[in-house]
């Protein structure tokens, strides 16, 4: 008999949304959270107690192509805080190359 282990629950403490993922998926997920203007932010496990916040950005953009809410303000991360840690989602900035030149 092969027994499977049961899906492990995720809850976003921001905008409510639930989320079932697979047993042996080791990360926290993230999604496209409504609350934070649909900024990637990590969920939480059902019933652990969580703040979620977002991080402006405040450095220069010197040209870099930055992610932004659904408002295109500019955001460095998304950051959820529970009382035994946090867990941040960078919103870094996407590379880009000008293969013109060479
Ligand atoms: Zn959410």
């Amino acid at each position: 008999m092969i027994l499977t282990p049961p899906p492990n629950a995720w809850v976003c403490t921001a905008c409510g949304r639930e989320f079932l993922a697979a047993a042996q998926e080791h990360r926290t997920p993230l999604h496209p959270c409504p609350a934070m203007k649909g900024l990637m932010t990590p969920f939480t496990r059902p019933g652990v107690a969580a703040a979620v916040r977002r991080v402006a950005r405040e450095d220069y953009s010197m040209g870099q192509e930055l992610q932004r809410d659904e408002d295109g303000k500019v955001a460095m991360a998304v950051v959820v805080t529970r009382d035994d840690g946090e867990d941040r989602a960078i919103l870094a900035p996407t590379a880009v190359v000008d293969l013109r030149g060479l």
